[in-house]
Protein backbone atom coordinates (compact mmCIF):
# COMPACT_ATOMS: atom_id res chain seq x y z
CA UNK A 1 0.00 0.00 0.00
CA UNK A 2 1.65 3.07 -0.96
CA UNK A 3 0.50 6.86 -1.86
CA UNK A 4 -3.20 7.79 -1.40
CA UNK A 5 -4.19 3.71 -0.60
CA UNK A 6 -4.12 4.04 3.11
CA UNK A 7 -6.00 7.70 2.77
CA UNK A 8 -8.78 6.25 0.71
CA UNK A 9 -9.42 3.04 2.88
CA UNK A 10 -9.84 5.61 5.78
CA UNK A 11 -12.47 7.52 3.93
CA UNK A 12 -16.19 6.04 4.73
CA UNK A 13 -17.63 5.53 1.30
CA UNK A 14 -20.86 5.33 -1.28
CA UNK A 15 -21.15 3.20 -4.53
CA UNK A 16 -23.66 3.99 -7.17
CA UNK A 17 -22.94 1.03 -10.31
CA UNK A 18 -22.20 -2.64 -8.57
CA UNK A 19 -23.88 -5.44 -9.58
CA UNK A 20 -24.84 -7.50 -6.66
CA UNK A 21 -24.57 -10.97 -8.30
CA UNK A 22 -20.95 -9.81 -9.53
CA UNK A 23 -20.11 -9.74 -5.76
CA UNK A 24 -20.60 -13.37 -4.99
CA UNK A 25 -17.29 -14.93 -3.20
CA UNK A 26 -15.93 -17.82 -4.05
CA UNK A 27 -16.71 -19.25 -0.73
CA UNK A 28 -20.25 -18.92 -1.65
CA UNK A 29 -20.04 -20.39 -4.96
CA UNK A 30 -18.29 -23.35 -3.47
CA UNK A 31 -20.96 -24.23 -0.85
CA UNK A 32 -23.55 -24.04 -3.78
CA UNK A 33 -21.47 -26.61 -5.86
CA UNK A 34 -21.72 -28.69 -2.78
CA UNK A 35 -25.19 -28.02 -2.46
CA UNK A 36 -26.46 -28.89 -5.83
CA UNK A 37 -23.47 -31.78 -6.37
CA UNK A 38 -22.23 -29.42 -9.33
CA UNK A 39 -18.90 -30.74 -10.21
CA UNK A 40 -15.31 -29.27 -9.48
CA UNK A 41 -14.46 -29.34 -13.16
CA UNK A 42 -12.54 -27.02 -15.53
CA UNK A 43 -16.11 -25.35 -16.33
CA UNK A 44 -16.52 -23.90 -13.06
CA UNK A 45 -13.14 -23.31 -12.26
CA UNK A 46 -13.28 -20.88 -15.10
CA UNK A 47 -14.80 -18.53 -12.91
CA UNK A 48 -11.14 -18.03 -10.88
CA UNK A 49 -9.61 -17.39 -14.26
CA UNK A 50 -10.43 -13.36 -14.79
CA UNK A 51 -8.14 -13.48 -17.60
CA UNK A 52 -11.13 -15.46 -19.71
CA UNK A 53 -13.10 -12.24 -19.77
CA UNK A 54 -12.46 -9.98 -22.65
CA UNK A 55 -15.13 -8.21 -23.70
CA UNK A 56 -18.36 -7.25 -22.68
CA UNK A 57 -20.08 -10.83 -24.21
CA UNK A 58 -17.90 -13.07 -21.85
CA UNK A 59 -18.06 -11.24 -19.47
CA UNK A 60 -21.88 -11.55 -19.10
CA UNK A 61 -21.28 -15.08 -20.14
CA UNK A 62 -19.24 -15.34 -16.74
CA UNK A 63 -21.84 -13.41 -15.08
CA UNK A 64 -24.58 -16.06 -16.70
CA UNK A 65 -22.87 -19.01 -15.13
CA UNK A 66 -22.63 -17.41 -12.05
CA UNK A 67 -26.15 -16.99 -11.67
CA UNK A 68 -26.53 -20.63 -12.72
CA UNK A 69 -25.91 -21.63 -8.94
CA UNK A 70 -28.94 -19.97 -7.71
CA UNK A 71 -31.49 -22.88 -7.57
CA UNK A 72 -33.99 -22.12 -4.82
CA UNK A 73 -34.91 -18.24 -3.36
CA UNK A 74 -32.90 -18.58 -0.76
CA UNK A 75 -29.68 -18.89 -1.91
CA UNK A 76 -30.03 -15.22 -2.56
CA UNK A 77 -29.28 -14.58 0.84
CA UNK A 78 -25.45 -15.66 -0.32
CA UNK A 79 -25.39 -12.69 -2.69
CA UNK A 80 -26.90 -10.17 0.14
CA UNK A 81 -23.88 -11.76 2.63
CA UNK A 82 -21.35 -11.06 -0.10
CA UNK A 83 -21.78 -7.97 -0.92
CA UNK A 84 -22.04 -6.32 2.85
CA UNK A 85 -19.00 -8.63 3.23
CA UNK A 86 -17.44 -6.50 0.03
CA UNK A 87 -18.34 -3.19 1.29
CA UNK A 88 -16.88 -3.33 4.89
CA UNK A 89 -13.76 -4.56 3.59
CA UNK A 90 -14.04 -1.40 1.12
CA UNK A 91 -15.31 1.30 4.08
CA UNK A 92 -18.83 1.26 2.34
CA UNK A 93 -21.31 2.36 4.23
CA UNK A 94 -24.13 2.96 1.24
CA UNK A 95 -24.66 0.87 -1.78
CA UNK A 96 -27.09 1.23 -4.53
CA UNK A 97 -26.67 -2.11 -6.36
CA UNK A 98 -28.19 -4.05 -9.58
CA UNK A 99 -29.98 -7.16 -9.01
CA UNK A 100 -31.06 -8.78 -12.34
CA UNK A 101 -33.92 -11.20 -12.59
CA UNK A 102 -33.74 -11.75 -16.22
CA UNK A 103 -31.62 -15.26 -16.50
CA UNK A 104 -32.89 -16.44 -12.75
CA UNK A 105 -36.83 -16.27 -13.96
CA UNK A 106 -35.82 -17.83 -17.76
CA UNK A 107 -34.57 -21.05 -15.81
CA UNK A 108 -37.90 -21.29 -14.00
CA UNK A 109 -36.87 -22.30 -10.43
CA UNK A 110 -36.76 -19.32 -9.02
CA UNK A 111 -39.78 -16.88 -9.15
CA UNK A 112 -39.00 -12.96 -9.18
CA UNK A 113 -40.60 -12.60 -5.52
CA UNK A 114 -38.67 -15.24 -4.55
CA UNK A 115 -35.44 -13.91 -5.39
CA UNK A 116 -36.51 -10.08 -4.50
CA UNK A 117 -37.78 -11.07 -1.00
CA UNK A 118 -34.54 -12.99 -0.12
CA UNK A 119 -32.35 -9.95 -0.93
CA UNK A 120 -34.31 -7.60 0.50
CA UNK A 121 -34.69 -9.56 3.46
CA UNK A 122 -30.81 -10.27 3.35
CA UNK A 123 -29.84 -6.09 3.22
CA UNK A 124 -32.86 -5.35 6.07
CA UNK A 125 -31.05 -7.47 8.48
CA UNK A 126 -27.79 -6.05 7.36
CA UNK A 127 -28.74 -2.86 7.53
CA UNK A 128 -29.64 -3.49 11.00
CA UNK A 129 -26.79 -5.55 12.32
CA UNK A 130 -23.78 -3.71 10.87
CA UNK A 131 -24.66 -0.52 9.12
CA UNK A 132 -24.06 -0.97 5.85
CA UNK A 133 -27.38 -0.13 3.65
CA UNK A 134 -27.64 -1.36 0.44
CA UNK A 135 -30.42 -0.60 -1.84
CA UNK A 136 -31.23 -2.48 -5.13
CA UNK A 137 -31.62 -1.41 -8.47
CA UNK A 138 -33.41 -4.31 -10.63
CA UNK A 139 -31.74 -4.34 -13.88
CA UNK A 140 -34.75 -4.69 -16.29
CA UNK A 141 -32.29 -5.85 -18.86
CA UNK A 142 -31.83 -5.32 -22.69
CA UNK A 143 -30.04 -8.38 -23.59
CA UNK A 144 -33.75 -10.38 -24.03
CA UNK A 145 -35.88 -7.90 -25.74
CA UNK A 146 -38.81 -5.22 -25.01
CA UNK A 147 -41.16 -8.29 -23.66
CA UNK A 148 -38.78 -9.10 -21.16
CA UNK A 149 -38.00 -6.00 -19.52
CA UNK A 150 -41.59 -4.99 -19.45
CA UNK A 151 -42.42 -8.28 -17.63
CA UNK A 152 -39.33 -7.29 -15.09
CA UNK A 153 -40.98 -4.06 -14.14
CA UNK A 154 -44.21 -5.09 -13.63
CA UNK A 155 -43.25 -7.72 -11.66
CA UNK A 156 -41.52 -5.36 -9.94
CA UNK A 157 -44.69 -2.94 -9.56
CA UNK A 158 -46.55 -5.73 -8.52
CA UNK A 159 -43.92 -6.30 -5.62
CA UNK A 160 -43.69 -3.07 -4.19
CA UNK A 161 -47.53 -2.47 -3.69
CA UNK A 162 -47.71 -6.32 -2.29
CA UNK A 163 -44.75 -5.46 -0.04
CA UNK A 164 -43.98 -1.75 0.37
CA UNK A 165 -40.51 -1.95 0.70
CA UNK A 166 -38.47 0.71 0.91
CA UNK A 167 -35.41 -2.23 -0.23
CA UNK A 168 -35.69 -1.45 -4.16
CA UNK A 169 -35.70 1.83 -5.64
CA UNK A 170 -35.63 1.76 -9.41
CA UNK A 171 -34.93 0.12 -12.57
CA UNK A 172 -31.52 -0.06 -14.57
CA UNK A 173 -30.75 -1.01 -17.91
CA UNK A 174 -27.89 -3.48 -18.59
CA UNK A 175 -26.67 -6.47 -20.74
CA UNK A 176 -25.61 -6.16 -24.40
CA UNK A 177 -26.00 -2.77 -25.54
CA UNK A 178 -24.39 -3.68 -28.70
CA UNK A 179 -28.09 -4.42 -31.17
CA UNK A 180 -29.89 -3.69 -27.91
CA UNK A 181 -30.07 0.27 -28.25
CA UNK A 182 -31.92 2.56 -25.34
CA UNK A 183 -34.51 3.47 -27.71
CA UNK A 184 -36.24 0.22 -27.70
CA UNK A 185 -37.19 0.31 -23.66
CA UNK A 186 -38.44 4.00 -24.34
CA UNK A 187 -42.21 2.98 -22.39
CA UNK A 188 -40.34 0.34 -20.18
CA UNK A 189 -38.68 3.85 -18.43
CA UNK A 190 -41.91 5.86 -19.00
CA UNK A 191 -43.84 3.47 -16.79
CA UNK A 192 -41.20 2.79 -14.16
CA UNK A 193 -41.01 7.19 -13.74
CA UNK A 194 -44.72 7.06 -13.69
CA UNK A 195 -44.68 4.85 -10.80
CA UNK A 196 -42.31 6.91 -8.93
CA UNK A 197 -39.15 4.56 -9.11
CA UNK A 198 -35.75 5.92 -10.04
CA UNK A 199 -34.37 5.14 -13.75
CA UNK A 200 -30.99 4.50 -14.44
CA UNK A 201 -28.88 3.31 -17.64
CA UNK A 202 -25.70 1.83 -19.48
CA UNK A 203 -25.07 3.30 -21.93
CA UNK A 204 -21.79 4.49 -23.64
CA UNK A 205 -20.27 1.36 -22.83
CA UNK A 206 -19.67 -0.38 -25.94
CA UNK A 207 -21.59 2.05 -28.14
CA UNK A 208 -21.41 5.74 -29.36
CA UNK A 209 -22.07 8.58 -27.58
CA UNK A 210 -25.47 8.58 -29.01
CA UNK A 211 -26.38 6.18 -26.88
CA UNK A 212 -25.71 8.44 -24.10
CA UNK A 213 -27.81 10.95 -25.78
CA UNK A 214 -30.54 8.18 -26.47
CA UNK A 215 -30.38 6.96 -22.65
CA UNK A 216 -30.54 11.27 -21.62
CA UNK A 217 -32.91 12.36 -24.15
CA UNK A 218 -35.58 8.86 -24.70
CA UNK A 219 -35.33 7.14 -21.14
CA UNK A 220 -34.66 10.51 -19.17
CA UNK A 221 -31.87 8.53 -16.91
CA UNK A 222 -30.86 10.36 -13.75
CA UNK A 223 -27.41 8.17 -14.20
CA UNK A 224 -25.02 7.20 -17.11
CA UNK A 225 -23.64 3.79 -16.70
CA UNK A 226 -20.27 3.90 -17.46
CA UNK A 227 -20.63 7.10 -20.52
CA UNK A 228 -16.81 6.23 -21.68
CA UNK A 229 -17.44 6.91 -25.27
CA UNK A 230 -18.87 10.70 -24.32
CA UNK A 231 -15.42 12.08 -25.13
CA UNK A 232 -16.21 11.58 -28.52
CA UNK A 233 -19.06 14.14 -28.89
CA UNK A 234 -18.15 17.75 -27.84
CA UNK A 235 -21.79 18.86 -27.69
CA UNK A 236 -22.31 16.10 -25.18
CA UNK A 237 -19.84 17.00 -23.36
CA UNK A 238 -21.39 20.39 -23.00
CA UNK A 239 -24.53 18.86 -22.32
CA UNK A 240 -22.80 16.44 -19.64
CA UNK A 241 -21.48 19.49 -17.70
CA UNK A 242 -24.14 21.82 -18.12
CA UNK A 243 -26.80 19.46 -16.33
CA UNK A 244 -24.49 17.43 -14.36
CA UNK A 245 -25.88 14.00 -14.86
CA UNK A 246 -23.51 12.20 -13.03
CA UNK A 247 -21.34 9.21 -14.87
CA UNK A 248 -20.92 6.20 -13.43
CA UNK A 249 -17.69 5.19 -14.17
CA UNK A 250 -16.06 2.06 -13.87
CA UNK A 251 -12.48 2.61 -14.73
CA UNK A 252 -11.12 -1.72 -14.26
CA UNK A 253 -14.13 -2.94 -15.92
CA UNK A 254 -13.56 -0.50 -19.17
CA UNK A 255 -9.79 -1.71 -19.15
CA UNK A 256 -11.27 -5.47 -18.76
CA UNK A 257 -13.77 -5.15 -21.62
CA UNK A 258 -11.57 -3.14 -23.74
CA UNK A 259 -14.23 -1.72 -26.15
CA UNK A 260 -12.84 1.75 -25.42
CA UNK A 261 -9.80 2.05 -23.12
CA UNK A 262 -7.18 -0.28 -23.34
CA UNK A 263 -4.90 0.68 -20.24
CA UNK A 264 -5.63 2.88 -17.30
CA UNK A 265 -3.51 5.78 -18.04
CA UNK A 266 -5.90 6.30 -21.08
CA UNK A 267 -8.97 6.16 -19.10
CA UNK A 268 -11.58 9.41 -20.21
CA UNK A 269 -12.50 9.70 -16.75
CA UNK A 270 -9.25 12.54 -16.50
CA UNK A 271 -10.63 14.73 -19.70
CA UNK A 272 -13.94 14.39 -18.12
CA UNK A 273 -13.48 15.24 -14.64
CA UNK A 274 -11.09 18.23 -15.54
CA UNK A 275 -13.82 19.08 -18.06
CA UNK A 276 -16.41 19.63 -15.25
CA UNK A 277 -18.46 17.10 -15.60
CA UNK A 278 -19.92 15.18 -12.65
CA UNK A 279 -17.82 11.67 -12.64
CA UNK A 280 -18.18 9.04 -10.26
CA UNK A 281 -15.92 5.48 -9.37
CA UNK A 282 -17.28 2.48 -9.23
CA UNK A 283 -16.65 -1.35 -9.46
CA UNK A 284 -19.07 -2.28 -11.67
CA UNK A 285 -18.23 -6.23 -11.10
CA UNK A 286 -15.57 -6.66 -8.15
CA UNK A 287 -15.37 -10.36 -7.83
CA UNK A 288 -15.90 -10.90 -11.87
CA UNK A 289 -13.00 -8.08 -12.08
CA UNK A 290 -10.59 -9.12 -9.14
CA UNK A 291 -11.45 -5.62 -7.49
CA UNK A 292 -12.04 -3.32 -4.55
CA UNK A 293 -13.44 0.27 -4.80
CA UNK A 294 -10.58 0.85 -2.59
CA UNK A 295 -8.13 0.05 -5.78
CA UNK A 296 -10.20 1.74 -7.98
CA UNK A 297 -9.66 4.97 -6.24
CA UNK A 298 -6.00 3.95 -5.66
CA UNK A 299 -5.47 3.21 -9.53
CA UNK A 300 -6.91 6.90 -10.25
CA UNK A 301 -4.90 8.54 -8.25
CA UNK A 302 -1.32 6.60 -9.24
CA UNK A 303 -2.25 5.80 -13.03
CA UNK A 304 -4.24 9.02 -13.85
CA UNK A 305 -2.68 11.64 -11.41
CA UNK A 306 -5.57 12.61 -9.56
CA UNK A 307 -4.21 14.78 -6.19
CA UNK A 308 -5.69 14.00 -2.81
CA UNK A 309 -7.86 17.14 -3.73
CA UNK A 310 -9.62 15.55 -6.64
CA UNK A 311 -9.78 11.94 -5.10
CA UNK A 312 -12.20 14.62 -2.82
CA UNK A 313 -14.32 15.15 -5.23
CA UNK A 314 -14.85 12.07 -6.91
CA UNK A 315 -15.69 10.83 -3.06
CA UNK A 316 -18.19 13.89 -2.46
CA UNK A 317 -19.66 13.33 -6.32
CA UNK A 318 -20.51 9.50 -5.76
CA UNK A 319 -22.21 10.33 -2.22
CA UNK A 320 -24.27 13.66 -4.28
CA UNK A 321 -25.30 11.18 -7.03
CA UNK A 322 -26.69 8.60 -4.59
CA UNK A 323 -30.55 8.49 -4.30
CA UNK A 324 -30.33 8.91 -0.80
CA UNK A 325 -33.51 11.12 0.95
CA UNK A 326 -31.87 14.69 1.15
CA UNK A 327 -31.83 15.21 4.42
CA UNK A 328 -30.06 11.82 5.01
CA UNK A 329 -27.36 13.11 2.20
CA UNK A 330 -27.08 16.43 3.95
CA UNK A 331 -26.29 14.88 7.23
CA UNK A 332 -23.72 12.31 5.61
CA UNK A 333 -21.62 15.49 3.69
CA UNK A 334 -21.80 16.58 6.84
CA UNK A 335 -19.69 13.73 7.96
CA UNK A 336 -17.66 13.14 4.91
CA UNK A 337 -16.24 17.03 4.71
CA UNK A 338 -15.26 16.40 8.48
CA UNK A 339 -12.80 13.47 7.99
CA UNK A 340 -11.67 14.75 4.18
CA UNK A 341 -8.11 16.25 4.47
CA UNK A 342 -7.12 18.18 1.33
ZN1 LIG B 1 -22.58 -2.41 -15.03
Amino acid sequence: MGGLKPYIASIPKTEIHLHAEACVSSVSYHRLMDKYDIPHDSKTNKLTDFSKIKSLKSMLESFYFVQSFFREPEDFLFVAKDVVEYAKRNNIYYIEAFASPSMVLNRGLISFDGMFENLVAGFAEARKNTGVDVRLIVDVSRSFGLENAMRNLELLIGFLKRTSTDGIIGIGLGGQEIGHPCAEYETVFAKARSEGLHVVSHAGEEVGPESIWDAIKLLHSERIGHGTSATMDPALLEHLRDTQIPLEVCPTSNVITKKYVKRYSEHPIRPLFDYGINVTVNTDDPVLFSVDLNDEYDTVATELNFSRAEINRLLRNNLMATFMPENEKQARLKKLEAVLQD
